[in-house]
């Protein structure tokens, strides 16, 4: 069946230092359990070196392999550096840099083409929400985002309602329970039970200690996506082990 993950994403934080972190994250990983942190670019392969049974990503990746792409980082490199997963499409990736969901898919393809599992972000914002098009907008991200060719092995998908991300607000078990449900189905209709019951299905927004019990407890959750709460063993600690 589905193993469950504890993705970690310190997005623009954390230098040298904080591999002291990683360190300290290593104690709480156990067999019921996969741990994956994704640290800025320049710490991954150093983290990658150090991080023991904690899987070391990216956050994101150009669509490319190489070339005339300044700044910008391929999926080629962070498996060279160490990385056994990519971010694609998270939110702040499709606000500060415009990534449309064409965008997400050319960049989940390099990531699959790669070797790599890509970890594919989704959610729909506030006024989406409000106006009821929570739904249809989890299915466009889910059909677009996701190309062709994905399989149990090669993909994660993370259900991250913006309007949850960094806030505190968190949606009701029910309302990510509908969602998640919804995206199982969705990824059975595309892609035949088999693949899509092997997919994991993560919740990210505003996860900490004290709601991963509830939320991990909800229909189709297999792990979460924590942002604020993975920079600090004390608070991602207890976030492996309520998944354990
Ligand atoms: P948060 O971020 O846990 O700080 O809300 C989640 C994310 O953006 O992945």
């Amino acid at each position: 069946m589905r193993r469950k993950l504890a993705a970690g994403n310190w997005k623009m934080n954390g230098t040298q230092a904080s591999l002291a972190e990683l360190a300290a994250m290593q104690t709480a990983v156990t067999d019921a359990v996969d741990v994956l942190i994704c640290p800025p670019a320049t710490l991954v392969a150093t983290a990658a070196a150090q991080s023991g049974d904690i899987a070391i990503g990216g956050q994101d990746c150009h669509a490319n392999v190489s070339g005339a792409h300044t700044g910008d980082i391929s999926a080629d490199m962070l498996k060279d550096a160490g990385a056994g997963y990519v971010l694609t499409g998270h939110s702040e990736r499709r606000t500060d840099h415009s990534e449309s969901d064409a965008d997400v898919a050319a960049k989940s393809k390099a990531v699959w083409d790669a070797g790599l599992i890509a970890v594919v972000c989704i959610g729909e914002t506030l006024e989406e929400r409000e106006s009821g098009e929570t739904l249809r907008v989890i299915g466009r991200q889910l059909a677009e985002s996701i190309p062709d060719g994905a399989s149990a092995a090669n993909t994660v998908v993370a259900y991250e309602p913006v309007w949850a991300i960094g806030t505190g607000k968190v949606p009701t078990p029910e309302l990510i329970a509908e969602v998640h449900d919804f995206m199982r189905a969705e990824l059975t209709k595309r892609f035949g039970a088999e693949i899509a019951n092997g997919t994991r299905l993560l919740y990210g927004g505003s996860v900490k200690a004290s709601n991963a019990v509830e939320i991990f407890a909800t229909s189709n959750v297999d792990g979460a996506l924590v942002g604020g709460a993975s920079l600090k063993a004390a608070d991602f600690n207890p976030i492996i082990e309520a998944l354990s």
